[in-house]
C-alpha cells in the first residue's frame, strides 16, 4: 500500500493498513503531521481536552507511525501512473509498485496573488502566525481573511503584537462562532469589515497595505509592520491532473468509501471532495479509506 501525505489522514490510513497486514509506505515531502504543524494550539481534538500544540501533535504522529513500523519515505510523489494491475509511484528516490494507493496528500495555504505579496514573503508577508508571529513583538499585524483560519492565528498574534488589523472582505466571518466571539472581544483586534488587500507596500521590509473598501471602492493606506494571510486552501493535486477526477477546485472526487473512479486510487482528508476540513474528519476518512483498499488488495487474484 503507497499512501501519498504524513497528515492526520495518511497517518491513520498507514496505522491502519499495516494493522491489516499490509506493507505499507507513507510519503512525506516535509515533516509528519501536515498543515497542522503549523497551529499554535489545537483545541478540538478527541481525547486531548486539554489541547496539544501542532508541531507536539505532529511529532506523536510520527511517533505512532515508527512505533507501528510503518516505513516513512521522506520525499515527493511527483508522478502517478497505472500499469496494469499495479499504481506506480514515481519519487524523487525512484518508482514505487504498489497494489493500492492513497492520496492524502492535503492542502496548500492560498495566496493572494496582490503586488507585493511575493517579494516581501519572509520579509513581513507569512502563511504561519506560530512560526513568525514572536518577530512582531509590540508591532502592528495585518491578517486576511475571515475563516477559522484567519481568526485561530488572529488569537495567536494578539498574544504579540501591539495591534492585529483583521482585513475581510465581507461583513461578517464565516469561522466558527466561539473563535468570533473571541476575536471581537479581545481589545487589541481592530477589524476591517468590506476589505480587500490590493497591495503589499514597503522598501526592504513590510511598511503597510493599500486596502479598498469594496462598499464605495477608496483606496487607502493602513501601516503596519506584518502581514499574515489566510484565505482558504488549495488542495494539492497538480499531478494527479488527468490520471483521477477532479473537481472544478481541484478536489478529489470520492465516494463515501474513499473510492475514486479509478481502480486501487483512493482519497482521504483534505484532498478529497467534501472533506470537512477537520483533523478527526481527516483521521477518518484515512481510516475508511485503508479499509476500503486493503478489502481491494485482498478481493483480488495477483500474479
Ligand atoms: P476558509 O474557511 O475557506 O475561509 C477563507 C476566508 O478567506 C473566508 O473568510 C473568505 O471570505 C476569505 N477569502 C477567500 N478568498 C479571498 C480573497 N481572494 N481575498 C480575500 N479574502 C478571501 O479557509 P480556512 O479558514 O483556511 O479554513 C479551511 C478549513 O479548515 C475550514 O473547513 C475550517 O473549518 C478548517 N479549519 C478549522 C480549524 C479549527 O477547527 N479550529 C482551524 C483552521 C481551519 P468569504 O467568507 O467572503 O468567502
Amino acid at each position: 500500500m503507497v499512501i501519498v501525505g504524513g497528515g492526520a489522514a495518511g497517518v491513520t490510513a498507514g496505522i491502519y493498513s499495516v494493522s491489516y497486514g499490509m506493507r505499507t509506505v507513507v510519503f512525506e515531502r516535509m515533516m509528519t503531521g501536515g498543515q497542522v504543524i503549523n497551529t499554535e494550539k489545537i483545541d478540538n481534538m478527541l481525547g486531548l481536552p486539554q489541547g496539544i500544540s501542532g508541531p507536539d501533535f505532529g511529532m506523536l504522529l510520527q511517533d505512532h507511525l515508527t512505533r507501528r513500523e510503518v516505513e516513512i519515505k521522506l520525499t515527493e510523489v511527483e508522478q502517478l501512473t497505472w500499469d496494469a494491475p499495479y499504481w506506480v509511484a514515481n519519487t524523487y528516490d525512484g518508482s514505487f509498485t504498489s497494489k493500492a494507493v492513497i492520496l492524502a496528500g492535503g492542502s496548500t495555504l492560498k495566496r493572494l496573488n496582490v503586488p507585493g505579496e511575493d517579494d516581501f514573503h519572509g520579509a513581513g508577508v507569512s502563511y504561519c502566525a506560530t512560526c513568525d508571529g514572536a518577530f512582531f513583538d509590540g508591532q502592528v499585524v495585518g491578517v486576511v481573511g475571515g475563516g477559522d483560519s484567519a481568526l485561530d492565528e488572529t488569537d495567536v498574534l494578539a498574544g504579540f503584537a501591539s495591534q492585529v488589523l483583521v482585513f475581510h472582505r465581507g461583513n461578517s466571518f464565516s469561522a466558527q462562532k466561539q473563535l468570533s466571539n473571541r476575536v471581537l472581544s479581545n481589545p487589541k483586534v481592530n477589524v476591517y469589515w468590506n476589505s480587500v488587500v490590493e497591495k503589499v507596500l514597503g522598501d526592504t521590509q513590510v511598511e503597510g497595505v493599500n486596502i479598498k473598501d469594496t462598499a464605495n471602492g477608496k483606496v487607502r493606506r493602513v501601516d503596519l509592520a506584518g502581514l499574515f494571510i489566510y484565505i482558504g486552501l488549495k488542495p494539492n493535486t497538480e499531478y494527479l491532473q488527468g490520471v483521477v477526477d477532479l473537481d472544478s477546485i481541484g478536489h478529489v472526487s470520492t465516494d463515501i468509501w474513499m473510492n475514486t473512479n479509478r481502480s486501487g486510487l483512493f482519497a482521504a482528508g483534505d484532498i478529497r471532495q467534501n472533506s470537512a476540513s477537520q483533523l478527526v474528519s481527516a483521521a477518518g476518512d484515512g481510516a475508511t479509506a485503508a479499509i476500503a483498499a486493503q478489502r481491494y488488495v485482498k478481493s483480488r487474484n495477483w500474479v
